[in-house]
C-alpha cells in the first residue's frame, strides 16, 4: 500500500503506525513518550498529524494512528504546527525545568500561553516510560502514585526500594531528564539508594551494578564471567583461534 506524507510517496504494511512509516521514510515528527523498544502510548500527543482520507480530514496521534487505507498525511501544516506549539507550551508549564522541553518549544517554534499554570521546579511529565522499562526487566521498582497535580513516578513510600537493581533504564528511557542519577568511580545513586558498580575484569568498563549482575546471572542460571560484552567476544574469538590454529 503506498500512502503520501507531506507529498512524499510512502511504502507501507497496512496496519502500520504512521510515526513508523514517517521514520522510515526519514520524516521527523518529533515525540517524548515514544520509545522503539516500546509500544506507543500516545500519552505526550506531541506526534499529531493531520490526516486526510475519504474526503474528511482530522487531527490524529501518529505513534498509535494505524494506516488502514490510501490516505495524505500532513506534518508540519499549519494545524498541526498550531495544536503542537499549544500541547509544547502545555508540557512545558507541566515540566517548566526540563531543558529537553524548552528545546523542542525553540525548535518547532511554540507560541507563549500566558494562560497556562507552571508546575515550579518540575521535570516529569508523567509519560511513563520510566515505569514500563522497570516493568518490562519484572522488577516493577516504581510506580505512579497519587492523582491529579500531586500524582508522580516514586518508589514505595518514597523508600530506597528493595527491588530496584539500580541499573538505569528508567533514567536513560526518560525524555525530559526528570530522574536523577548519578555516579562516581565505583558506585551509582538512583531512588535514593546507592549500588556497587562492578568492571569488567578485563578492560575495567563499567558493566553494571551488583545486584543487575546478580540477578541476570540467576535469570541465566549460570554465574557470569565478569566481563563487558566486547571483551567477551574478543576472548571468544582467542579460543577460537587457538582451537583452530587460524
Ligand atoms: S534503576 Fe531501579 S527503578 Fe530504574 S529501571 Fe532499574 S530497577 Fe527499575
Amino acid at each position: 500500500m503506498i500512502i503520501k506524507i507531506n507529498g512524499i510517496p510512502c511504502e507501507c504494511e497496512k496496519g502500520e503506525f504512521i510515526l513508523q512509516i514517517a521514520r522510515r521514510n526519514g520524516i521527523d515528527i518529533p515525540t517524548l513518550c515514544h520509545h522503539d523498544a516500546f509500544a506507543g502510548q500516545g500519552s505526550c500527543r506531541l506526534c499529531i498529524v493531520e490526516l486526510v482520507a475519504g474526503g474528511r480530514s482530522r487531527i490524529v496521534v501518529s505513534c498509535v494512528y494505524p494506516v488502514d487505507r490510501e490516505c495524505e498525511i500532513f506534518t508540519e501544516n499549519e494545524r498541526v504546527r498550531r495544536q503542537r506549539g499549544m500541547i509544547l507550551r502545555l508540557l512545558e508549564a507541566r515540566a517548566p525545568e526540563s531543558t529537553e522541553i524548552r528545546a523542542l518549544c525553540d525548535k518547532y517554534g511554540a507560541p507563549r500561553f500566558e494562560r497556562f499554570v507552571r508546575v515550579d521546579g518540575e521535570k516529569c511529565v508523567m509519560c511513563g516510560l520510566c515505569v514500563k522499562a522497570c516493568a518490562e526487566l519484572s522488577v516493577g521498582a516504581i510506580s505512579t502514585v497519587n492523582r491529579g497535580v500531586t500524582k508522580e513516578i516514586a518508589t514505595p513510600y518514597h523508600e530506597p526500594s528493595s527491588v530496584c537493581i539500580g541499573c538505569g533504564s528508567c533514567a536513560h528511557v526518560c525524555p525530559t531528564g526528570a530522574i536523577e542519577m548519578s555516579e562516581t568511580r565505583d558506585s551509582r545513586r538512583i531512588w535514593g539508594k546507592t549500588f556497587r558498580l562492578v568492571r569488567c575484569s578485563r578492560c575495567g568498563a563499567v558493566i553494571g551494578t551488583e545486584e543487575e549482575l546478580a540477578m541476570a546471572a540467576e535469570r541465566a542460571g549460570q554465574e557470569q564471567d565478569g566481563l563487558c560484552n566486547t571483551c567477551r567476544q574478543e576472548r571468544i574469538a582467542e579460543v577460537f583461534a587457538q582451537s583452530y590454529g587460524v
